[in-house]
């Protein structure tokens, strides 16, 4: 499968048509922003390093249940996948209290929840991506009911899936963010990416933060980080 005409290009991706209509590619960037685009640089290896990492994981959720828009991967940097229209929504799983969290409610970072918490984000840059609860998203039409039925229960088995993946390479998933997108029948399948950008992932014995938190506090070694994950998940 070729690429076409470029679609989109967003932070950290290129999306171009391809000859099936049904079928997009996707090219992962090495480019970070952060801050809603504030902060802005380079990650040197990331994209590859995303891309890999994400297929192995959506792969692993297809086998656990969670329907995802994952054909195959192409190369390093890009992969094939099913056409969606997103649903414009960020929906967010914590296990530990960390980032926008910690800070809208005043809770250390670090306090670890008996239950893992869900929230939804209304993924609209201009007005900051706010908080918003089932019946605002169903009131602004951004999905119904029965599909944030589904969008809460296939974010609980992603949290699972993840966490037990994580667990055995010594990495305790702290928060994640998924995005789901609908296909042309209307199915919701799990779409965007899962890596380091869009979760939180700490080092079980020293608690070192290994995802994109070291680029957006200037933690240094963002790159090695991303190394690190790559090694503990695919061994490369
Ligand atoms: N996240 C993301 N994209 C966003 C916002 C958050 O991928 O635009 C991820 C983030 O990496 C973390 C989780 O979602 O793993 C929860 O993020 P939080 O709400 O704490 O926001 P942040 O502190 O990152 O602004």
């Amino acid at each position: 499968m070729e690429k076409q005409e470029l679609l989109y290009e967003g932070k950290a991706k290129k999306v171009y048509a391809t000859r099936d209509p049904e079928r997009l590619i996707v090219s992962y960037k090495d480019d970070a922003t952060a801050f809603n685009g504030l902060k802005k640089g380079t990650i040197r290896g990331k994209g590859a390093i995303n891309n890999q990492m994400s297929n192995l994981l959506m792969a692993r959720l297809e086998k656990e249940g969670v329907p995802t828009h994952l054909v195959e991967e192409l190369n390093d940097r890009e992969t094939l996948v099913k056409r969606v229209s997103i649903v414009p929504l960020e929906v967010i799983v914590r296990n530990i209290a960390a980032g926008s969290f910690s800070k809208r409610y005043g809770v250390e970072e670090g306090v670890v929840f008996e239950q893992p918490t869900f929230e939804l984000s209304y993924k609209n840059d201009g007005l900051g991506d706010p908080l918003l609860n089932d019946d605002h998203a169903v009131a602004l039409g951004l999905a119904s009911r029965e599909e944030l039925a589904l969008i809460r229960k296939y974010a609980l088995a992603v949290n699972r899936v993840l966490g037990e993946i994580w667990r055995a390479c010594g990495i305790i998933l702290v928060d994640f963010k998924v995005e789901f997108g609908r296909l042309g029948d209307g199915t919701i399948v799990l779409a965007d990416e899962i890596s380091p950008d869009t979760c939180r992932l700490w080092d079980a014995e020293t608690q070192e933060k290994l995802d994109k938190d070291r680029f957006r506090r200037d933690l240094g070694n963002v790159e090695g980080a991303y190394q690190e994950m790559a090694r503990r998940l695919m061994g490369k």
